[in-house]
């Protein structure tokens, strides 16, 4: 199927063919038709799947059929909730992308820079409104926003919003809209509370599920190194002494992490630079960018930038972490092999993430290739002295172990970083 077999304006069909697409992805192929017809859809989607073009281009074409009606009077008619900044920015870029022959206009709001840009665009008028929570209901309460003439909502990457515990800012957003509207519900997983949250807002809505998390990672390369913690970093420089891998996106579990890989690969000549959230939304976006055009061959992320990376021709992932939550896996690795291009995923494992890549594998249903011959493989003294080390040091904890078991497999963590559900 090509993007000219959907119901999809002239206009809009230049665009797409401007950005190098001919075909729609399966997301696209599903949802475009039914959002057109005005119908909700809770869809089960990653960034990856080309889910953005799937709501902005039925948006587009639904708004442009009604300024023809209203004459081109700019009232906020569409908004677009979605959890980060970067991934405000980047469905910004798309409706300028798709809607570059169209005369529509949208705004993008966000919280972390000074609000007076945001407010002017706002006053200009928009048609279409992109927004993080927290500043769009700031700015709500200024009166610089209202949204009694939203006619399309949309929530995207809800399970990320609730995550980030935004559910009350969602739901008092979801107050301040009109009942009758049409509402696009995004979400990479379906957990209960996402479940609770679409129905109670969503009317008979068409079910889209292209991918689940688990399925995307087909196409990727995948492989894991068994190493040491202390040889990590000389391990990740040994496989950057690759020149094939032209740009490689590194995971790491916390924000101290990603800065000190940063300046290990800096000495070594390796330029790269750390993405986290403790980093100013202009140097956030500036190592983005940097990245992007290949100022730097590394950008170094910590795991709350993780969805919102959106780069073509990513070459390779690295976690230098094994993630601990196993669908953080498949976020993380879902940057590279976008929109069905190839991808590499490497992961590096010391022993006690070896849990981690267990439970990451019950979720993909699929063992991961474990790379051995590599110059730093992890001993199996060095790994016995740690599984010791642990047996003496978890017995005096072991009170506080209700509080800091791992979510699937009750496993204790004490570790920094572990996410509560
Ligand atoms: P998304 O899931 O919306 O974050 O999109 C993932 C990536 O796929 C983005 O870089 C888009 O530019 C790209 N993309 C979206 N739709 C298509 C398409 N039909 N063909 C090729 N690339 C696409």
């Amino acid at each position: 199927m090509t993007f000219s077999d959907l119901p999809i304006i002239e206009p809009i069909l230049r665009a797409l063919e401007h950005e190098g697409y001919t075909n729609p992805t399966p997301i696209q192929e599903e949802a475009i038709p039914v959002a057109l017809q005005g119908k909700d859809i809770l869809g089960c989607a990653q960034t990856g799947t080309g889910k953005t073009a799937a709501f902005a281009i039925p948006i587009l074409q639904l708004l442009t059929a009604q300024a023809d009606r209203n004459q081109g009077r700019r009232i906020v008619k569409v908004l677009i909730v979605t959890p980060t900044r970067e991934l405000s920015i980047q469905i910004g870029e798309s409706f300028d992308a798709y809607g570059r022959h169209l005369h529509l206009k949208h705004a993008v709001i966000f919280g972390g820079v000074p609000q007076n840009a945001q407010t002017k665009a706002l006053q200009q008028g928009v048609d279409i409104l992109v927004a993080t929570p927290g500043r769009l209901l700031d700015l709500m309460q200024q009166k610089f926003i209202s949204l009694k003439n939203i006619s399309i909502l949309v929530l995207d990457e809800a399970d990320r919003m609730l995550d980030m515990g935004f559910i009350h800012d969602v739901k008092r957003i979801l107050a301040a809209v009109p009942l009758k509207r049409q509402t696009l519900f995004f979400s990479a997983t379906m957990p209960p509370e996402i479940v609770k949250l679409s129905s109670s807002i969503l009317h008979q809505p068409t079910n889209i599920a292209v991918t689940p998390a688990s399925s995307t990672v087909e196409i990727i390369e995948q492989s894991v190194y068994f190493v040491a913690k202390a040889d990590k970093p000389s391990l990740l420089m040994h496989i950057l002494r690759d020149k094939s891998i032209e740009t490689a996106l590194v995971f790491t579990r916390t924000k101290h992490g990603a800065d000190k890989v940063s300046r290990i690969l800096n000495k070594c000549n390796i330029k790269s630079e750390a993405i986290h959230g403790n980093k100013t939304q202009g140097a956030r976006q500036r190592a983005l960018s940097n990245f992007k055009n290949r100022t730097i061959r590394v950008l170094v992320a910590s795991d709350i930038a993780a969805r919102g990376i959106d780069i073509d021709e990513l070459s390779c992932v690295i976690n230098f972490d094994t993630p601990n939550i196993p669908e953080t896996y498949v976020h993380r690795i879902g940057r590279t092999g976008r929109a069905g291009a190839d991808g590499i995923a490497i992961s590096f494992c010391d022993v006690e993430e070896k849990a981690y890549l267990k439970d990451i594998q019950k979720l993909i249903a699929k063992q991961i290739p474990v790379v051995t011959n590599h110059p730093f493989p992890l001993s199996l003294d060095a790994e016995a002295a740690v599984v010791e080390k642990k047996k003496n040091t978890s017995k005096p904890q072991s009170a506080n172990r209700s509080r800091s078991q791992h979510p699937a497999t009750g496993r204790v963590d004490s570790r920094e970083g572990r996410r509560r559900r």
